[in-house]
């Protein structure tokens, strides 16, 4: 009996009101796959496709690049699948596409920024995406990182397009996306919130730095706020908006994000069972009620304890 109880299929993500909620897996590798999937995976909304490269010298072929991507896509037939472009720089560098120069490389070109700068990487990744795209069922999204303006968010799409990707978005990562997150959404096809490198902007504080580590607290109502705009921007916009930082992993903050305007969440597998049973346990107005009392909090620690005290109340 417990056998057939580990082996059962695990439900998909929804709140108490049966709002559904998708749980998606945040990867590195292909090789993850197989476990996200059993864990319940609902698709993928963030594979991180520097860590397939991080030890290059040179840029990846086109040929390594669509192996691995099919690999990926073959994993979740019929299912979401969003890949990022490769995010060089500051945490992540790249010694073929980034400048170990540069004095502050989290403000530097890193991300898109890096990629526009090289267009034969940015297309030889879009072809190879669109390669491995054409080879399976999987519905490939794919996504541009650490875009900080309208006008980019417009090219990347377009180019996408022109490599036969329809499904292009950004994601949100800089305060000046969010804050434009109309413009952004008018422009791509979805956003998907880092809330890693969102609050390490927002607050000014090196999501590396172990000294300013307090600050690096994605419950901080300044980084709440940006998450709620763009939340409704995509509610205006009749575009999808997702979280694939770590703060969908906490799963108090899950039931609070969503209750910001945010419609999948995607994690580590292992986060997502008791994100899934947290969200089980309340309904969409208990979400947004909750999100609005840790809104209108002082700080981080604040927060946490409105939106906990929130949903004791109304559940
Ligand atoms: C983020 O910044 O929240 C994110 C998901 O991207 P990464 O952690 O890879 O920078
Ligand atoms: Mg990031």
């Amino acid at each position: 009996e417990r056998a057939a109880a580990a082996s059962a299929p695990v439900t998909p993500g929804a709140l108490a009101d049966g709002t559904p909620v998708p749980l998606l897996a945040n990867l590195g590798s292909p090789e993850g796959a197989a476990e996200a999937v059993e864990l319940g995976a609902e698709g993928v909304g963030l594979f991180r496709t520097e860590f397939l490269f991080l030890s290059a010298e040179t840029a990846p072929d086109v040929a390594a690049q669509r192996h691995a991507y099919q690999q990926m896509l073959e994993a979740f037939p019929g299912q979401k699948v969003v890949i990022r472009l490769l995010d060089a720089g500051a945490d992540k560098p790249l010694p073929f596409l980034t400048d170990a120069d540069e004095e502050n490389p989290a403000l530097g070109r890193r991300g898109l920024r890096a990629l526009n700068a090289q267009p034969e990487i940015l297309r030889g990744q879009l072809t190879a995406l669109a390669e491995a795209a054409a080879a399976t069922e999987a519905d490939l999204w794919v996504m541009a990182p650490m875009v900080s303006t309208a006008e980019e968010a417009e090219a990347f799409t377009a180019l996408a397009a022109e490599h036969g990707l329809r499904t292009a978005g950004v994601m949100v990562e800089v305060p000046s996306s969010a804050l434009i997150a109309d413009q952004l959404l008018t422009r791509t096809g979805f956003a998907s919130i880092g809330t890693n490198d969102l609050t390490q902007y927002t607050m000014a504080a090196d999501r590396l730095l172990g000294s300013v580590a307090e600050l690096q607290d994605p419950w901080h109502p300044a980084v709440l706020r940006l998450i709620g705009e763009v939340g409704a921007a995509g509610a205006r916009q009749d575009r999808p908006v997702g979280v694939c930082g770590e703060a969908a992993a906490d799963p108090l903050l899950a039931v609070v994000l969503v209750g910001l305007g945010v419609q999948t969440l995607s994690m580590a597998p292992a986060a997502m069972a008791d994100v899934r049973a947290e969200l089980a346990r309340h309904t969409a107005a208990a979400a947004r009620a909750a999100a609005q009392a840790a809104l209108a909090a002082a700080g981080a620690q604040d927060a946490r304890e409105a939106a906990r005290a929130a949903l004791a109340d109304g559940s």
